[in-house]
């Protein structure tokens, strides 16, 4: 027999430690301290088994754009599952809610990015990206061409494929890395920036591509991948000067410049697309997350033309069982006619967004906190004991970010910290007065770990 939904929460937290792993957990520890048990959530505002209302400030894992408890998406999806709840896109068969999503993208991504290939995740999408791109130049001739750049302390998933485009050290050391990845240094002039102003460190920091294919051979290397805005990484926003070196860096040598837009994307930034904030025109773009506010697991790589119409000149050997998938693609297409039809992203970029960043900035008053950045709704606070020299904790990285969400969360905050940054991605509906509680007890929790 099934637990009752009822059971006290020991009992539920005892079950669930006992038979379910969790992501990125030690699983040791949730037999100690049992997992918060998450039963219900409306707007930004979840609730657990004991009956706390707990603020929302990351959507969930970054992708709750529409705020929680939607019903015309639930409706979407019951109608999709009467209808057709599954058919594939392989060998020349199609569906509705994909033609109808895949049109509505094009009309939405910047540029001639015109044409869509499915996954059910981001990491999905970045898997398919290395095939794309390594496809792209073996068909234009110039197989060598395999090598793709990217960044320390990026994230661009968890399958291995992808965990080897990002540049999570913890991750590589469990499974290894894929071959041809190289990874330059992250924009973080916080905490490496030194003596530089924040415009010369963007350079220099930019520069180190231009010096990293000059290493490897501009004729091996076949793109460069990152983040708009580093999110998991913990809100790294690049200084001013980094994006247009690096958008003259790939334009001089030929290399496709991949945006994974998986966190950035959807309004996030204030704009749909985290590259039109940063003034970044890329040859693919990866989607996921914010596409269907994380109601049904979906997915994608976005293409420009060119680098559809090279792939379509071959059989591309790759899809997932799951590319396409009409219900998501129902889901998420409701989702973006929310988001369009109500106005949210206008929203974040020109009222609530400005609201958020005078109010998140005014917590790098707190004698704990040294910087607090933010772009549209993605911000991190830098947590530091000596505000001038930027300098970090003396005891181990993270000790004080840690105490500092269990504070938040105790506060019925829900806030990520990052090492010792204190993160923030909250939904894409949250109003000013939710805006002030959210500072409100921010604050209180940053007091308590002083
Ligand atoms: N890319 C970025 C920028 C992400 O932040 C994430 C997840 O956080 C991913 C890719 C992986 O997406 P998923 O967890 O859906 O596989």
């Amino acid at each position: 027999t099934l637990i009752s939904p009822n059971a006290p929460t020991a009992e539920l937290q005892a079950l669930d430690a006992a038979h379910h792993m969790h992501p990125f957990t030690t699983g040791a520890d949730l037999a100690k301290k049992g997992a918060r048990v998450i039963t219900r959530a409306e707007g930004c505002w979840l609730t657990d088994s004991e009956g706390e209302r707990i603020l929302d400030g990351m959507a969930g894992l970054w992708c709750v754009n529409i705020g929680y408890g939607r019903k015309e998406l639930a409706a979407a999806a019951a109608r999709q599952m009467e209808e057709l709840p599954y058919y594939n896109t392989f060998f020349q068969t199609t569906h509705v809610p994909a033609i109808q999503l895949s049109a509505r993208l094009a009309e939405l991504a910047p540029g001639d990015l015109n044409h869509v290939f499915y996954a059910s995740s981001g990491s999905e999408a970045n898997d398919t990206n290395i095939r794309l791109v390594r496809t792209y130049c073996a068909e234009k001739g110039q197989p060598e061409r395999k090598v793709i750049i990217s960044r320390w302390n990026a994230y661009h998933g968890s399958s291995v494929g992808s965990a080897s485009l990002g540049g999570m050290k913890g991750m590589h050391g469990q499974g290894g890395v894929i071959p041809d990845v190289h990874h330059i240094d992250q924009p973080d002039w916080w905490a490496e920036g030194g003596d530089l102003s924040p415009e010369e460190f963007g350079l220099e920091r930019a520069r180190q591509l231009e010096a990293a294919i000059e290493e490897i051979g501009p004729e091996k290397v076949a793109a460069f991948i990152a983040e708009p805005v580093q999110g998991a990484g913990g809100v790294i926003v690049p200084p001013e000067t980094y994006w247009p070196e690096i958008q003259r860096i790939v334009k001089k040598y030929g290399i496709l410049l991949i945006a994974d837009e998986v966190i950035c994307g959807f309004g996030r930034t204030g704009n749909w697309f985290g590259s039109q904030t940063m003034g970044i025109t890329p040859d693919i773009m990866t989607i996921a997350k914010g596409l269907s506010s994380g109601y049904q697991p979906i997915g994608g790589s976005v293409l420009s033309d060119e680098v559809a119409s090279v792939i379509s000149g071959t059989e591309f050997n790759h899809g997932y069982t799951y590319s396409g998938h009409p219900v998501a693609c129902a889901v998420a297409l409701e989702n973006l006619r929310i988001l369009d039809e109500e106005g949210i992203v206008a929203r974040v970029r020109d009222e609530t967004g400005p609201y958020l960043k005078e109010k998140f900035e005014s917590l790098a008053e707190h004698p704990l906190v040294g910087e607090a950045k933010i772009v549209g709704f993605m911000g991190s606070l830098a947590l530091t004991p000596d505000k001038a020299a930027r300098a970090p904790f003396a005891s181990d990285a993270g000790t004080v970010g840690y105490i500092c969400r269990e504070r938040c969360f105790a506060n019925n905050l829900v806030m990520r910290h990052v090492g010792d940054r204190m993160i923030i991605s909250p939904p894409l509906v949250l109003s000013k007065s939710e805006i002030d509680t959210l500072i409100e007890r921010a604050w209180r929790s940053l007091d308590e770990c002083h």
